[in-house]
């Protein structure tokens, strides 16, 4: 995929859109999540091309140096296409997403497809969001760990492999490019998460936020502030990091349907209602429902007048919402593995159009109360 020629600065489109920081603290913020190993890179490319014209403030990859190099020529493009077309157009920051010790988002499934009885109707190939299974088994690059095919198979043979990150090998390369970074953990991973920021630390400097992302369990709020401890120390004399608080509900499930928004709904007012300093976002089964839902809730900003300090405790509400496979199924069956996606106009623009019916309720919760 070669890169092509960024645009000069003063060719660029000029911004009337929110910045990403403004977005959070308006509680509009758009997240985009790719898949913490999902390796499709010219689908990345495409969903960081229609996603960041449709508006995203955030464009989430894996941890991988040739899935950045996809988004960010995504990201690119967008802005190149928003100029043409003298569109608004806000750069969304590029988020990478990295492990602290085991994490399910990182796990690809796995077969011998020789074993396979030829009877077999494959409802492992059915049901895979990402075509990620052909008749030679698992596509490890398309397979982002959703997990669906491993209870389907009548005999019993796909099992979830884990790819733990790298992360010295591609701490510097990746974190060098990104605006941000996500770690996923879970109660009970304190140490694997003090070795994971140790290698992070030399590289926070250049980051705009550290986003978290914990499912729920037993003791997380005091998990998560012990967390906190770590990235901000008191004693710190750096600028403080901005801290966002992904509450995963029922990780990789938005595209099942209405109800899997609950679950992340349940975790951000947990959150919310602790003393927890930093904002907070949903993920984990968002869909279509949630923005309308977090809404008739009251737990999007009224107005940007009362806005402030979202990140601080107290009067604080949802600061915005990651969407995953909801979004990424939503568009792939427009922009399928279409290379350069911007050269085929209908389509591109058709896919923003779709796009944009995830991200506007979610930027019109200001206006609209
Ligand atoms: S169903 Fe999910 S876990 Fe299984 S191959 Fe497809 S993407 Fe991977
Ligand atoms: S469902 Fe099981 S047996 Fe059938 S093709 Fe998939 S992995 Fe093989």
């Amino acid at each position: 995929m070669p890169p092509k020629n960024l645009l000069p600065e003063n060719l660029l489109p000029k911004s009337t859109k929110p910045s990403p920081l403004q977005s959070l603290q308006s509680g509009t913020w758009f997240k985009l999540i790719c898949g913490a190993s999902y390796q499709e890179l010219p689908a990345i490319r495409n969903l960081a091309l229609v996603y960041s014209l449709a508006g995203a403030d955030c464009i989430d990859v894996a941890a991988d140096p040739a899935v950045v190099a996809a988004a960010k020529e995504g990201i690119a493009a967008a802005e190149r296409v928003a100029a043409e077309h003298s569109r608004p157009y806000q750069r969304p920051w590029l988020m990478v997403s990295m492990s602290a010790g085991e994490d399910p988002h990182f796990r690809k499934a796995w077969f011998d497809p020789a074993v396979c009885p030829a009877l077999c109707p494959r409802p492992c190939e059915k049901i895979c969001p990402a075509d990620a299974i052909e008749v030679g088994g698992v596509v490890g690059d398309r397979c982002y760990g959703c997990g669906r095919c491993l209870p389907v198979c009548p005999w019993g043979l796909i099992e979830a492999k884990s790819h733990p990150t790298r992360l010295s090998d591609v701490a510097r390369q990746v974190l060098t490019q990104a605006d941000a970074l996500e770690i996923h953990t879970q109660v009970g991973q304190f140490e694997a998460f003090k070795q994971l920021w140790q290698v992070i630390k030399p590289w926070s400097h250049n980051l705009n936020i550290i986003s978290i992302s914990c499912p729920d369990a037993e003791g997380l709020i005091g998990y998560l502030k012990d967390l906190r401890r770590i990235i901000v120390p008191h004693s710190s004399s750096v600028k403080a990091l901005n801290v966002m608080w992904q509450t995963d509900g029922r990780p990789m499930s938005g595209d099942i349907g209405k109800g899997t928004t609950h679950a992340a709904i349940r975790l951000a007012q947990k959150v919310i209602a602790s003393d927890l300093i930093g904002y907070v976002q949903l993920a984990g089964g968002t869909n279509q429902y949630t923005a309308p839902k977090l809404n008739a809730l009251n737990l999007l900003h009224k107005s940007p007048e009362n806005s402030r300090n979202n990140c601080q405790t107290g009067d604080r509400m949802v600061s915005g919402v990651a969407y995953g496979s909801f979004a990424r199924c939503l568009l792939m069956p427009v922009i399928g593995q279409t290379l350069y996606l911007e050269e085929v106009s209908l389509t591109l623009w058709k896919a923003v159009a779709i796009a944009e019916s995830l991200v506007k309720p979610l930027k019109q919760s200001v206006v609209s109360k």
